[in-house]
């Protein structure tokens, strides 16, 4: 699992840092990948990159605002000409689905695959046996949604060796013990699953924020994260500004972090104002609050290890 920043600017596309899309690998756990916002020439940078698009199978917008949104019609239209054939479903606020309709239908462009677009209220947006998704409302003068991406347990590796021990058999009886079922043996003796298997391992949480000012559900939406992505439009003592335009800084990022308990923090939607050489001094005005804190880079990727 690895967090792949495809952009990491606010406002409008700047040399150095494109409008916002990250890109949550998911490679080894589904093959797939899912796409957090998708900012104008999002599909420019993929070309960048070894990411697929037809491997892409999820789409996360957190706001309707165009810095994270009008590179979509452009990178559903490319992906039927790289070979997208599965399905690939958009979740996003209210409007996202007359968006979508409205650009693909007016310049007639056709999907050779199907797209399935769910305008999304707060709560649980989907789940299966691998993942759940949440999704919170932000504070951010439009609609804007946090997604929380949780990892479900997996079981714990299974204890052969003691099993063999115990004189059971190999088979259709160890799978069983895997999956974590209780199993009665043909002579009535009873095997407790949690004691033939080792640790069960915990899934990892990564949190995406929408744009935002500091807000309870930010903090909620965060509780626990491997890692957090928030937003920092404008650096520490600046708060005012945060506040008239909707936004956070570094250092409100921070607090949320620490607030949360989350274990690292990514601050990314960096105004163009910061050049280069006050990137790290961000950095430092959110370590002061939150020390494992870091800064998106367009092209970064951050590996997120299992527990
Ligand atoms: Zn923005
Ligand atoms: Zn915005």
């Amino acid at each position: 699992m690895d967090l792949f920043f495809l952009g990491t600017g606010a406002g409008m596309p700047a040399k150095l840092r494109n409008v916002t899309s990250i890109a949550l690998k998911l490679l080894e756990e589904r093959g797939a990948i899912w796409l957090f916002d998708c900012g104008e020439a999002t599909q420019h940078q993929i070309l960048h990159t070894s990411i697929k698009p037809r491997r892409i199978e999820k789409i996360f917008i957190t706001h309707l605002h165009g810095d994270h949104l009008y590179g979509l019609p452009g990178l559903l239209s490319s992906r039927s000409f790289q070979g997208g054939e599965s399905e690939v479903t958009i979740y996003g606020p209210k409007g996202i689905k007359e968006y979508i309709h409205l650009s693909l239908s007016i310049s007639q462009s056709y999907l050779k695959y199907p797209i399935n677009v769910i305008e999304i209220e707060e709560g649980i947006i989907f789940e299966d046996d691998q993942f759940i998704v949440e999704a919170g409302l932000l504070d951010h003068g439009i609609p804007s949604y946090g997604y929380r991406v949780v990892e479900k347990d997996k079981p714990g590796t299974l204890l052969a060796e003691k099993l063999k021990a115990a004189g059971v058999k190999p088979g259709p009886i160890f799978k069983k013990i895997k999956n974590g079922e209780r199993v009665v043996l043909e002579d009535g003796r009873v095997i407790e699953p949690e004691e033939f298997l080792g640790p069960p391992q915990r899934g990892r949480i990564v949190t995406i924020l929408g744009d935002t000012r500091v807000c309870e559900n930010a903090l909620k939406l965060a509780k626990n994260a491997d890692i957090l992505v928030h937003e920092a439009t404008f650096s520490k003592g600046e708060e005012h500004l945060a506040f008239k335009y909707f936004h956070s800084t570094t250092k409100q990022a921070a607090e949320i972090a620490l607030q949360a308990d989350c274990k690292k923090l990514c601050l990314t939607h960096i105004s163009s104002r910061y050049e280069r050489n006050a990137w790290q001094e961000l950095v430092q005005e959110a370590a002061e609050t939150f020390p494992n804190t870091l800064i998106a880079e367009d092209f970064k990727e951050i590996h997120i290890p299992s527990k």
